[in-house]
């Protein structure tokens, strides 16, 4: 047996095979594309195979009526069209246009359902999984077999674990990353028990490996005993986190009466199921820079507002920050064209990359704005370090309204607010709260950028703090000013998640917290024990 120590990322105990990974084996593609006439072609040959399966499936009477309900669908006089003029109109992969055509058809119908519209909406999820298995296309990008796995590598991105089955990862161990990288947010987010620090070996793959969170220690080969062990304590930590559930249904308020709010932090949309399930009181953050990575080309407006429109629909009615795309930095794609930097960290990324890309910029606004009518939406900026970004800002987003109006597109007005994560930003935070609704602070930007120290350098695990002092001061003073404004503000960092500074930022007035998923009820417990009438310990 071995045994070796990193650094927890991400808490919890994992069991399980050795998977190691290798990022080279799974790069698969399947948006946007050059030969869309290829893209037709492929689509008319995999028709005449489809319509040939179902002759034949009908002939020999098996599932009939099924079968000819999908006959039926496919020569009907919308279903080849609307996928050959979505291969036209967006240029995008004939998997994709099927699989979107499958989920607006599923939404179009989804409160309307009754019982002969679940069969047809049955019947076109049944004929595109048929185009799709004859396609081919649309895979998970690494098999990691029947099994769920320990995932073991080098480097984890957060683009890569939002490619992945996320059901098949049991925990991930990797030699890069901390805490606060955005690999292991999501991992967090995720809940997959994560190590870093460790450095991965090829000939592990295959063996049996312990995670342990509790003691920042992975075991390879553990013996009988020790795995019987796990198995114990693994059970013992499910049966804690679901004592904690009785918090899901208790209104959050400090033992002296003063109500706090709980929001979520989300990269993706499936994750708002858990939102719902742990009863946040809305979307905090909501990372949408992931919804461009992953893929070959810009999601395209459509794309985009069909995503935001869902996202309001599972909320029904509570509020959603939407961050628009914080690209750049360690957050990139080779459709996206970054010029290399030397110090991309402080380079061209959040704000700065949406204003050298309006065109960009423009469609994640429109679309924000088409889907304002369905929810309560706000819209927070990331990385903004002066007023002159802000005035520009606002007239982009004139640009955007007039526009809407003329197409006579319905929207409604839109909260903004700004991610307060660079020290300038704190610094002139007077003058920021003149031009905005609210503040978001953005405290794993902002420790890296008072601190001088890269939030995602293994080097630096041990020294980067997001308590430190200087940053603690800087925070007092954004709510500080925010307080005498009256205006909101909102945690969003993993500050946020920390129970052991929970009282404390209550204390200096800190009344909204925005937490992955999984720490709401944590930290709900932990305000429900705190009563500000008395004097700090
Ligand atoms: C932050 O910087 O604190 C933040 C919430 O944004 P991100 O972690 O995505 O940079
Ligand atoms: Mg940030």
């Amino acid at each position: 047996m071995e045994v070796l120590k990193g650094k927890t990322a991400s808490n919890g105990i994992a069991v399980g095979k050795i998977c190691y990974y290798q990022r080279d084996l799974w790069r698969k593609k399947q948006f946007r594309v050059i030969d869309t006439q290829g893209e037709v072609n492929k689509f008319i040959k995999a028709k005449g195979k489809v319509e040939k399966d179902l002759e034949e499936g009908i002939h020999k009477g098996i599932n009939k009526k099924n079968l000819s309900l999908e006959r039926k669908i496919l020569q009907g006089k919308s279903f080849v069209p609307s996928i050959i003029s979505m291969i036209e109109d967006e240029s995008v992969k004939v998997s994709f246009a099927l699989v979107t055509i499958r989920d607006q058809i599923k939404e179009n119908f989804q409160s309307k359902l009754d019982g002969k519209m679940e069969e047809f909406c049955l019947g076109v999820e049944s004929l595109i999984n048929r185009f799709l298995a004859i396609l081919g296309d649309i895979k998970h990008k690494i098999s990691f077999g029947n099994a769920p796995v320990i995932l073991v590598t080098n480097e984890i991105t957060a683009k890569e674990l939002l490619e992945m089955d996320r059901e098949k990862i049991l925990g991930i161990v990797s030699y890069s990353g901390s805490e606060i990288s955005h690999g292991a947010i999501i991992a967090k987010e995720f809940g997959i028990p994560t190590i870093i620090s460790i450095t991965p070996q090829p000939i592990w793959h295959g063996r049996l490996g312990i995670i342990d969170g509790n003691s920042d220690t992975f075991y390879i080969d553990p013996t009988e005993e020790l795995v019987r062990e796990f198995e114990i304590r693994k059970l013992n930590e499910r049966k804690e986190r679901e004592g904690l559930l009785v918090y899901r249904e208790v209104p959050t308020f400090t033992m002296d009466g003063t109500k706090i709010n709980i929001s979520a932090n989300i990269g993706n949309l499936e994750d708002v199921k858990s939102v719902n399930y742990y009863r946040s009181d809305g979307i905090g953050l909501f990372r949408s820079e992931f919804q461009y990575l992953g893929r070959d080309s810009y999601p395209r407006e459509s794309e985009l507002f069909q995503a935001y429109k869902q996202l309001a629909n599972a909320m029904s009615g509570k509020p959603i920050v939407i961050r628009t795309v914080d690209l750049g930095g360690d957050k990139k794609e080779d459709y996206l064209k970054i010029p290399k930097e030397e110090n991309p960290i402080m380079g061209n990324r959040g704000i700065r990359l949406c204003l050298d890309r309006k065109s960009m910029f423009k469609e994640q606004l429109r679309a924000i704005y088409r889907a304002s009518v369905y929810g309560d939406f706000s819209i927070v900026y990331p990385m903004i370090t002066s007023v002159e970004e802000l005035s520009q800002l606002e007239l982009i987003n004139k640009e955007v309204q007039e526009g809407l109006s003329r197409r006579g597109i319905e929207f409604k007005k839109i909260k903004i607010g700004v991610m307060v994560e660079t020290p300038a930003a704190a610094l002139i935070i007077d003058d920021i709260l003149d031009m905005v609704d609210f503040i978001s602070l953005g405290t794993n930007d902002l420790a890296q950028y008072t601190l001088a120290m890269d939030r995602q350098n293994p080097y630096l695990r041990y020294k980067y703090n997001y308590h430190h002092k200087a940053v603690m001061k800087l925070i007092k003073i954004v709510v500080e000013a925010t307080k005498k404004r009256n205006k909101d503000l909102c945690l969003c960092g993993e500050l946020a998640s920390d129970e052991k500074y929970t009282e404390e930022l209550i204390r200096i007035g800190i009344r909204n917290f925005s937490v992955v998923p999984s720490f709401i009820l944590t930290i709900r417990k932990r305000i429900l024990e705190i009563n500000l009438e008395e004097a700090t310990k």
